[in-house]
């Protein structure tokens, strides 16, 4: 398959883009140029690697095939999720208490890098803390308890239950029967943060590339990383392109496999009715396999997403398998326009931990959020950084946790991985 430089890169069409702060494009790559550090894919990870770089004194050159942002980073949720999308005590049974105590000290702080960033270089991405987990049953409050008390373990003190009586002032709706607030979650316009953080890579002097899909890397002591326009010679290559990497380094995206969500946002709502939806303005992410997560947005609209679609595959309607689930959560709203429905990638391994390695001593990888990438893939791309600065503690212990194949192999892994799913769904549904 030839792989063409797009001559017209454009993000996907959702409220983000059209609320983009920074509507800029950057040039494609041409001709050959050198830098200390390669990375491909201008998402969270890719960025954040890139900043950290930056910051060290690196100089390094992005190349992004579509916009910067244009993956799963300029089309999430928005929500600050702490942890992984593992919790900490599955780690420990799996890997042993050593390893979930040191991804422990490290969970929390994704968030801390988000916040600190903000703030540094002065992004207007409308950071707004507070997350709330919504419950249905009383086994997921019993598992909400369970999870606070080994967050507790591990240094988070943000966290509080919330009974029944208490759910309205995070959320007005009938339909839970408690949860747990973290006041170190919160939400953000995700493409106005990946956005502000490539313009303070710029304003280091680090290069970015938009419209510059890489088609090869030749491996070697200072790899060359190739465009179909123009090359770039560097002493490290990260590669960062999460699900939507394939069909390119099968090596590294065969570990894990395209899962896509989709997401609606409503018109902007009177300020009154969205204030009596979500009162305390924290984000909802409810505790189902397959969940709904949802917040209002900085023009008081209603953000909604949830759905999945395993191998990356979307129903052909978007809104009509959201909107639905909307309206059970907020059935006042059935006369609301939807303005805008969109879907995105992410990158899901079996583990449903990230999975962080080397294809060689000069290019690195690291990729599967599974779901919740907004925090990890700031961390993570932070590690890769100082993995390439000479400090590889932490990513070694990334690298160490096993990454296993998805059963079925690329033919059956789908249709196995929706069977998987539809057993979790049922007992979701059933509480058992
Ligand atoms: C719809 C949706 C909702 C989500 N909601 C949340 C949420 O609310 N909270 C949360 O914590 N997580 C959420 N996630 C997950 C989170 O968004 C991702 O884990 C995270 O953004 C992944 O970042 P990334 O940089 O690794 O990948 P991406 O953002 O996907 O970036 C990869 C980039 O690499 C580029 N690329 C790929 N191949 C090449 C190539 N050959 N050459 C050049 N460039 C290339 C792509 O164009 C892309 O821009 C959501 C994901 C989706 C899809």
């Amino acid at each position: 398959m030839a792989f063409k430089t797009s001559d017209n890169p454009r993000h996907t069409d959702s409220w983000y883009a059209a609320s983009a702060k920074d509507k800029r494009i950057r040039p494609p790559l041409e001709g050959e140029v050198e830098a200390d550090v390669c990375v491909i894919g201008a998402g969270f990870t890719g960025i954040s690697a890139a900043l950290e770089l930056a910051e060290r004194g690196y100089s390094v050159v992005v190349l992004e095939a579509e916009r910067i942002g244009f993956g799963a980073s300029g089309r999430n949720g928005g929500q600050i999720v702490n942890g992984y999308s593992r919790d900490l005590e599955t780690i420990a049974a799996r890997y042993g208490r050593d390893k979930a105590v040191k991804l422990g000290e490290m969970s929390l702080e994704g968030g801390e890098i988000i916040r600190g960033r903000v703030t540094k270089y002065g992004i207007d991405c409308d950071l707004v803390h507070g997350g709330f987990f919504a419950a249905f049953t009383e086994k997921q409050i019993r598992e909400m308890e369970a999870h606070k008390a080994h967050w507790e373990e591990h240094g988070h003190t943000g966290l509080d239950m919330v009974s029944k009586a208490d759910v309205g002032k995070y959320v007005k709706t009938d339909r839970y029967a408690g949860g747990m607030i973290d006041r170190l979650g919160g939400h953000i316009h995700p493409l106005n943060l990946v956005l502000g953080e490539a313009a303070a890579v710029e304003s280091l002097n680090g290069r970015i590339f938009e419209g510059s899909r890489v088609t090869g890397v030749d491996a070697g002591e200072k790899p060359i990383v190739r465009t179909d326009r123009g090359s770039v010679r560097a002493s490290y290559v990260l590669v960062c392109g999460n699900a939507y990497l394939a069909p390119q380094f099968p090596e590294i995206s065969g570990g894990m496999m395209p899962v896509s969500s989709q997401v609606m946002a409503t018109e902007p709502l009177e300020p009154t009715l969205i204030e009596r939806l979500l009162p305390a303005n924290y984000c909802v992410e409810d505790a189902n396999y397959i969940l709904d997560y949802y917040r209002r947005t900085s023009d008081n609209r209603l953000l909604y997403g949830g759905g999945i679609g395993y191998g990356g595959h979307d129903p052909k309607d978007l809104t009509s398998v959201i909107r639905p689930n909307m309206l059970k959560t907020f059935p006042q709203l059935t006369d609301v326009k939807i303005d805008y429905a969109w879907s995105g990638n992410f990158a899901l391994t079996l583990t449903r931990i990230p999975h962080m390695g080397r294809v060689s001593d000069k290019i690195y990888f690291s990729h599967g959020d599974s779901g919740h990438g907004v925090t990890t893939t700031h961390l993570l791309g932070k590690i890769l950084g100082e993995a390439v600065a000479g400090h590889a503690e932490r990513f070694d212990i990334w690298a160490s946790l096993p990454n296993l194949p998805f059963p079925g192999g690329r033919t059956f892994r789908v249709p196995l991985t929706v069977l998987g799913a539809w057993w979790y769904g049922l007992r979701d549904r059933f509480g058992f």
